[in-house]
């Protein structure tokens, strides 16, 4: 019975040209993701799915960990084509381990025994022409970490392109120069997780705060739809001085940038932390707003966080899109995506009328298809 490991290292590819360097004594850094591991010859990446072996790094390529059809809500994209399916596929493996991980079935596979998922061989037309007949509007790469499998992701979004689909990653936002540069014809929109303001959380969880930092800037830079989430887990990002500074960096790269406060809850290997209360995300919010930022959101708990799981005009304050978790209850935007009170155009990547929405929870293709409204 072959393990795991091996089960992958048949489903390889060459690496991008792009994203490799080759290094004295055989050794190829990898620059899809901040670690830029300087590989050597019969050696894994940190994230344990790319590895050099006959002088070449091999990367992760022809199947998936899980597919899945979410309302584009919960990725969460709350100014990108409300309403619409996001057809969701993931990989395996990842380049960070943090213990409070929701997705650890798919994320630490290679490194959690229990974790197990197999894979299942797929070619990006049968992915792509899926998503169709499920009525999705976007490709994501979600569930592990995207940027380790960048290649792979890339090819699915160049037939999701030319599909007229829409493409995302939903990533840790670990990324550098090059692999955002690889991506960046190729990709829409891209959730960041900011995890903390903290250098040393960041280390706790197997990376570093500044490619983080980084990626953000550069993205926002790039014209890449971004939004930000930071799980609000007591007694580890809930300091409001730490928010204060995370909130703040996020308003100086643009106050547009949507972020939204999610509640922790007990999960994998973090079991100490209390579960999060809709007061703690709602003093949260309350220090981004003071920060600057125009579009703040508290999720996980619907119902319970008030106002903020809807969208206003930050120019009048008008109601635009009232939603009770993924549900989209109404949606007042222009089709030129402006408040039909002020007229203020409201940052997101917006269609030109409201679509409908095809559902408001996650369901596995094939199993059921729901369009709401
Ligand atoms: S993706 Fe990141 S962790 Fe994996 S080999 Fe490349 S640089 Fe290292």
């Amino acid at each position: 019975m072959p393990t795991l490991a091996e089960v992958l290292e048949a489903r390889t590819a060459g690496a991008a040209p792009e994203l490799i360097e080759p290094l004295t004594k055989g050794r190829i850094r990898c620059y899809a993701c901040g670690h830029e591991c300087p590989i050597p010859e019969g050696a894994v990446g940190v994230c344990k799915v790319r590895f050099v072996r006959g002088g070449q790094l091999h990367v992760p390529w022809g199947y998936v960990g899980g597919v899945q059809c979410d309302p584009i809500e919960k990725k969460p994209f709350f100014h990108a084509h409300p309403g619409s399916l996001a057809y969701s596929f993931g990989m395996l493996g990842c380049d960070l381990h943090c213990s409070y991980c929701q997705n650890w079935v798919t994320s630490q596979a290679l490194r959690d025994p229990s974790a197990v998922s197999a894979p299942t061989d797929v070619s990006p037309q049968a992915l792509v022409s899926h998503a169709r007949a499920v009525d999705a509007r976007v490709v994501v790469s979600t569930y592990n970490e995207p940027l380790i499998t960048s290649e792979w992701a890339v090819t699915i979004f160049r037939e999701a392109r030319a599909a007229g689909l829409m493409t995302a990653f939903v990533s840790n936002g670990n990324g550098t120069e090059r692999v955002l540069n690889y991506l960046r014809p190729w990709i829409d929109l891209y959730k960041v997780d900011l995890k903390s303001f903290d250098d040393r959380h960041y280390r706790q969880l197997g990376g570093r705060i500044d490619p983080i930092l980084f990626t953000i800037r550069r993205l926002h830079d790039m014209g890449i739809w971004i939004e930000i989430v930071t799980l609000l887990i007591p007694g580890f990002n809930d300091d409001p001085d730490e928010l204060r500074r995370l909130t703040a960096f996020i308003a100086s790269v643009s106050p547009d940038i949507p972020w939204h406060v999610t509640a922790f809850h007990k999960d994998y290997r973090m079991s100490d932390p209390e579960n999060t209360t809709p007061e703690m995300l709602m003093e949260a919010a309350a220090i981004a707003r003071d920060a600057g930022l125009r579009y703040v959101y508290a999720g996980k708990i619907p119902g319970r966080v008030g106002d903020l799981e809807n969208t206003r005009c930050h120019g009048c304050s008008a109601l635009l899109i009232e939603r009770f978790g993924y549900l989209i209850r109404s949606y007042r935007l222009t089709r030129e995506g402006t408040c039909p009170e002020c007229g203020t155009a409201i940052p997101g990547r917006w269609g030109s009328a409201f679509g409908g929405q095809i559902a408001s929870a996650p369901f596995l293709p094939g199993t059921r298809r729901l369009r709401m409204f």
